[in-house]
């Protein structure tokens, strides 16, 4: 197929799929070669670069960090936000360039913006010298394409979802903490959100295939488990069965492995029931990242997020009060279309109430196809550009604060890596997610270890290891 179709579904027979599934298609042909890829966006395209890197790995090829010496350069894209487009085609110019010194290159775009139609025909029109485009419901084509490879260009992008795939080899970025997608895509539709048209509609893995995947990252010695969802509060409720996130909690807490988390939470699907699961089970990380997007009523009934100010303010004191040493994060966004001083204000007016511990913000990106894109917006970028800045500015102080309660305390960090801090140090979280930047344990990178805070930064603490001895 060489136009961009992103009508037609690509739902496989139960046939088509066992052959994926024993495939994870292997092949010598490129023995020797080396691959570039760069991810764009969140933690899921993250873990399906994962996915990607396992289909290179199996193909034969090495990774190299710089993109001039590839022999296939990979961009698994990002549709959320303008900037992110316009890093990608920024990128793709220099990659051009490359191309005329290295006609064999193979490019391959995929990800969340070929699953828009625009990006899909400029990328047809514009950069012919993309030799592969896919999309978010067929990563699993990516072995095929590459070894089908010309140099006309092959787009294969997909609009509907398709089957899950379950035994996916995947090349992960860590030894000791793993993603674990327990669902694809969103039903929640929020106004100013493009996930659901480019991830499609919520479908959840079943809890067994979960469980198995948990158990076996447990048997290799992985230490920790993100559970990784758009919405994963909202996980079973496609399915036709009585469980939901809480038992699939549960029964992954029951495992054993010593830490999970999960990401990312829709307020209006958090239920008491998960809250007690989260209290009950000490290997259920104390950590909750909770988007709030506006302190708004009104801002939040545009954007279709099915919860009032009231509401949330609600649910977080009942998560503070019921889960010792909890720690809360939140997504903000300023500017929505027609956002009012006065709606400004009750979103301050939430982060001062809750004391967030950290706070991802933007300023509103329409994106092209949601419904909050068509708003006639009356609020200048230079108004929206002050109203982040001030809160950027309360949420720092009241990060700051909540580190500074860590100094002289006596920490667990699971180390992941060495630090960017310094040659002589290493890095890791606590169980409330807070970075820690430790001194001279490069021994320890992989284990979970004793730390001393010695010191409190807006985005970090410092700490030193500490052995306990026998007196
Ligand atoms: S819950 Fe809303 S913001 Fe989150 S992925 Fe779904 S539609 Fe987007």
């Amino acid at each position: 197929m060489n136009l961009p179709d992103l009508k037609k579904a690509k739902i496989r027979s139960d046939e088509e799929v066992k052959t994926i599934e024993a495939t994870n298609l292997k092949s010598n042909k490129f023995a020797g070669k080396k691959y570039f890829l760069k991810t764009y966006g969140c933690q899921m395209n993250v873990h399906d670069s994962e996915e990607i890197k396992g289909i290179l790995k199996n193909l034969g090829f090495s990774e190299t960090l710089d993109y001039e010496e590839a022999d296939i350069i990979v961009l698994n894209t990002c549709a959320i936000r303008e900037n992110a487009h316009d890093k990608v085609f920024g990128f793709l110019g220099r990659v051009k360039h490359l191309k005329k010194e290295k006609p064999d290159l193979l490019v391959a775009v995929g990800g969340c913006m070929p699953q828009q139609n625009s990006v899909a025909n400029l990328l047809k029109e514009k950069y012919p010298f993309v030799n592969i485009v896919f999309g978010t419901h067929n990563i699993n084509d990516l072995g095929k394409m590459i070894v089908d490879a010309k140099s006309k260009q092959d787009i294969e992008v997909y609009s509907i979802e398709g089957n899950i795939y379950e035994n996916i080899e995947y090349d992960r970025d860590s030894k000791y903490c793993a993603w674990v997608n327990i669902m694809y895509g969103c039903d929640k539709f929020c106004t100013y959100c493009i996930v659901p048209f480019t991830r499609g509609k919520q479908r959840s893995r079943k809890m067994e295939d979960i469980l198995e995947e948990v158990q076996k990252l447990k048997d290799e010695g992985y230490l920790e488990v993100t559970l990784l969802g758009q919405n994963v509060n909202a996980y079973g409720k496609d399915l036709d069965t009585s469980y939901d996130f809480a038992t699939l909690l549960e029964n992954v807490a029951n495992i054993g492995i010593e830490r999970i988390r999960f990401v990312t939470s829709h307020p209006w699907d958090f239920t008491d029931k998960m809250i007690e699961v989260i209290a009950k089970y000490p290997n259920i990380m104390p950590y909750i990242h909770l988007p709030l997007q506006s302190g708004s009523s009104k801002i939040l009934k545009l954007m279709g997020r099915r919860y009032t100010k009231e509401e949330y303010l609600e649910l977080y004191r009942k998560i503070k009060d019921s889960i010792p040493g909890v720690s809360i994060t939140t997504d903000i966004i300023v500017g929505f279309p027609n956002e009012t001083d006065e709606d400004f204000e009750e979103t301050l007016d939430v982060v001062n109430k809750c004391k967030f511990d950290g706070a991802f913000t933007f300023i509103y990106s329409p994106r092209e196809g949601t419904p909050a894109a068509l708003i006639k917006d009356s609020i200048s970028m230079e108004v929206k550009e002050k109203r982040l800045q001030i809160l950027n500015n309360l949420v720092n102080d009241y990060s700051l604060e909540h580190n500074k309660e860590y100094v002289g305390k006596l920490v667990k960090v699971l180390v992941t890596e060495n630090s960017l801090k310094g040659t002589d140090k290493v890095c890791g979280y606590t169980d409330t997610m807070k970075l820690v930047n430790i001194d001279g344990a490069k021994e320890d990178i992989g284990k979970i270890i004793n730390v001393k805070i010695t010191e409190a930064k807006s985005f970090s603490l410092d700490g030193e290891k500490v052995i306990f001895t026998n007196i």
